[in-house]
This record gives C-alpha cells, structure tokens and sequence, in this order.
C-alpha cells in the first residue's frame, strides 16, 4: 500500500485545514435549522457530496481527497453534515438505479439538505434477516398501497423522504419478491413515532404505514429487484470514512490525557498511575492499528476496488475497537466520566463530536458506542459476511432449534 501524499494531496490538505479553521462553528449545533445552516455553508464550500460525479451536483473527489477532507473535518471538530443517509449511501444508490426523472427530481435537494432522508429498512421481526420483511406494496394501477411497520429509523422525526424495501410479490422465494421505492414520509397513514434510546436521546424511530401510497415512478430499479439494490446501499454504509473516524477518536483520546493529568489519586496526577498509563498505551496501540486499517482501505479504493463484501472487516473492527475504547476510558475516568458541562469542569467533558455527533459526557459516548455493533449488520452478521464472501468458508447452517 501506498502511504505517501502528492504535492497535489498536500495542497488540497492546506487548503481544506486553512477554511475550515476560519469557518468551524464555536458550540453546539442546537436546532435543526443551525446544522441546515452549517450543512449549507459547507455545501457551498464544496464539502458535501465530495464522492458523488460532477453532473449530479458533486464534486466527482476520489478517495484521497475526500480522506483528507474528512479528516481534516474531524482535526477541527467540525459538526458533521446533516442528511448523512442520503448524502452517504441513499443519494450514490438513486444515482446508480435511478431513472432520469428520479435523478433529477430528488439529488440537488438531497445535497443541499433542503429534503432529509431515512431508511426504510428494518422491522421488528426483520433486522438481521432483511429478507423477512413483510411490509407490503399492493400494485393499484398508477400506484402501490403500502401497508406495515418499520422500526430504528435513524431521522424519521425529521425526513421527508425514505428509501423503502416492501414485498410486492409474495409467492417467490423470499429475496426476489422485494421491491425498492422513494417513499414520501409527509403524507396521511404515515405515523412516527420516536424511540427513546438507553443514552436518553431519540433519534430513532417507529413508522406505520396504513394505506400510504406511492406512484409508479418512484419504483426504484425494476419490480422485484429490491434486494439487489439494499446490497448497493449497504455497501457503501459498510465502507465508511474511516480515517475520519479515527481522527475523531484520537481527539478523544488527546481529550482524555487532559483529564487525566488534572485529576488526582493519592495526590498525585492520574497519568503518572502505572496501571492508568498501561491501559492508555493500549488504547493509544489500538488507535494506531485503527489508522493503518483505515489507510489500507483508502489506497485499495484509490486503486479503484469496490468496498463490497471487505468493507464488513473495517466494519466489525471499529465498531468493536469503539466500544472497548469508551470501555476503559469509564474505567479510568471514573465517576469524571459522568460529567456533563458546566460547574468549573468542563475539562472533564467529551468536547468532540463522538462517532454519534454529538458532543457532552464520555458516558453518552460509551453508551452510544453499543449502537456500532448492531447498525448496518451485527457483529455476528459481519462475520458470517467475512466467513463466507471474504475467506470463501462454507455457508453458515441455520440450526432450527425447536427441532434439534
Ligand atoms: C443506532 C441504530 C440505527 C439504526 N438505523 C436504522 C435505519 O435508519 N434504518 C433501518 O432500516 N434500520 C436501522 N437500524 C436497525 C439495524 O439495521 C438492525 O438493528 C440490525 O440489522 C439488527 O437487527 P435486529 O435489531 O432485528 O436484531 P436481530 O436480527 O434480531 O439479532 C439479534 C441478535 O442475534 C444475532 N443474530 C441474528 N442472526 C444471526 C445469524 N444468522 N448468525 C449469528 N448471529 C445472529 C445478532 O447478531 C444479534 O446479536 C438501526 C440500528 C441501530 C442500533
């Protein structure tokens, strides 16, 4: 692989740290029109939507640019795009599938954030086993009547779109009777209602769906090819931007060094404790193995390979380096790690965005860190995906276990 930045790479790198010290917002992003704001600013600059072609409003950047944009994001503690779905993998999958009416009608506004997306995916006896849904789309003619539940629906509270899967043939096997559809989320018989999460924020959400309705145009792909076009989105979800990520995490770490040589045990600074100084070494070890994974994707993507089915690696290693992560830091801040801002110890905060965006207690960001885990795959999922499409092992068998 190959580590090196072109005079061009760290140019661009310049460039990109010099805006967005000048323009970085100081403090939280409250509301919601304060981060549609921030997201047009950068929008503007030219910092969102950076992997999607020039002709469709992006700035067509291949991996390295937009690794180093990324990063350079996560240096400044920059708040993160808003409509991150639909920029992320929701917009590149219209682009891929789409009719031209469909391209035309729905991704300038995806970039600029005017319309927030949602994925319309998941439902309570579905998750793992997608392919069990049971969402219906009855074809009416010019339209289809949709009727089931979703659940976990990261921004329904606030999209007015999703990307939906439904089952419109229910006599084929189970993969090939799915259709996939962008579905209007502000229209009678659609019913959100927010999930309260064990960090104490809602971002996710329950949707009914009773005799919603969705016309023919805005079939994604072709009827029944609905599967096909979930491993396009998921993909893309699974490859990530990792070397942000990272950056992200050794701000927090930087973060907890700070605390560390404040805090006291037996007079003396918590740094200087062997057992505090062991685990940090091994987080900071961890870290650095975090940054050249990322840094072997990059260069695979920069030799043009598809994240497809290796992304799962990158996958299940962060999510699982996440949660150990904000584990031991717990562990090592104590009781600091519950304190939120204010009273003189702001110091102990987690002023970063987190991997979750949001910026507070080093307690959120270990409860969050669970999350990484289950979304976009499990663990287990990641596992089987490497088992069987990476290492070519045998399928993996279903044991039912009424019978056995
Ligand atoms: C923060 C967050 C945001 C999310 N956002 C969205 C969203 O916007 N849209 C959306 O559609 N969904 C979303 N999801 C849902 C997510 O995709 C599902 O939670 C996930 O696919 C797991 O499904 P499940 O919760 O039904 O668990 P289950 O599939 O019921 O799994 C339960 C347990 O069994 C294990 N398991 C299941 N099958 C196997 C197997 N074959 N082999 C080994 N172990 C197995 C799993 O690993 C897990 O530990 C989100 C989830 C989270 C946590």
């Amino acid at each position: 692989m190959d580590l090196t930045y072109s005079p061009d790479d760290l140019q661009f790198r310049e460039k990109t740290r010099r805006w967005f010290q000048a323009n970085v917002p100081h403090g939280e992003l409250k509301t919601l029109d304060e981060r549609k704001q921030w997201h047009r600013k950068m929008y503007d600059a030219g910092y969102v939507g950076m992997h999607w072609p020039k002709e469709h409003g992006g700035q067509g950047w291949g991996p390295m640019r937009m690794a180093i944009a990324s990063d350079e994001m996560a240096r400044a503690n920059a708040p993160a795009a808003i409509n991150g779905l639909g920029i992320g993998f929701i917009g590149p999958t219209i682009i891929i599938h789409g009719t031209d009416w469909q391209k035309q009608r729905y991704l300038k506004k995806i970039l600029t954030a005017e319309e927030i997306w949602c994925q319309l995916y998941s439902e309570p006896n579905s998750g793992s086993d997608l392919a069990s849904l049971r969402t219906r789309a009855e074809d009416q003619g010019d339209h289809f009547l949709v009727n089931g539940q979703k659940i976990w629906t990261s921004s329904g509270h606030i999209a007015d779109f999703g990307i939906l899967l439904a089952r419109t043939d229910p006599k084929v096997p189970k993969h090939k009777g799915i259709s996939c559809f962008l579905f209007n989320m502000r229209q009678p018989g659609v019913d959100v209602r927010p999930l309260k999460q064990i960090t104490g924020g809602a971002e996710f959400n329950e949707v009914f769906m009773t005799n919603a309705t969705v016309d023919k145009q805005n079939l994604i792909g072709r009827l029944g090819q609905g599967w096909e076009i979930a491993q396009t989105t998921l993909g893309y979800e699974r490859g990530g931007n990792s070397l942000g990520r990272v950056t992200r995490y050794k701000a927090a770490f930087d973060r907890l060094v700070q605390a560390t040589r404040k805090l006291k045990r037996h007079g003396r600074p918590l740094i200087e404790d062997p057992v505090v100084r062991t685990k940090m070494g091994r987080l900071y070890a961890e870290l650095e193995v975090q940054r050249y994974a990322a840094l072997r994707v990059l260069s695979a993507l920069e030799k043009g390979a598809e994240p497809g089915a290796a992304s799962s690696i990158t996958k299940l290693s962060y999510s699982e380096f996440e949660k150990r992560y904000y584990e031991l830091c717990q562990e090592i801040l104590g009781p600091y790690g519950q304190v939120t801002e204010g009273g003189g110890l702001e110091e102990f905060t987690l002023d970063i965005d987190s991997s979750s965006g949001v910026r507070g207690t080093w307690a959120y960001a270990y409860l969050w860190s669970r999350a990484g885990t289950i979304y976009s795959g499990s663990s287990e999922i990641q596992k089987n995906v490497i088992g069987e499409r990476v290492l070519g092992l045998p399928k993996e068998v279903r044991v039912d276990r009424m019978k056995a």
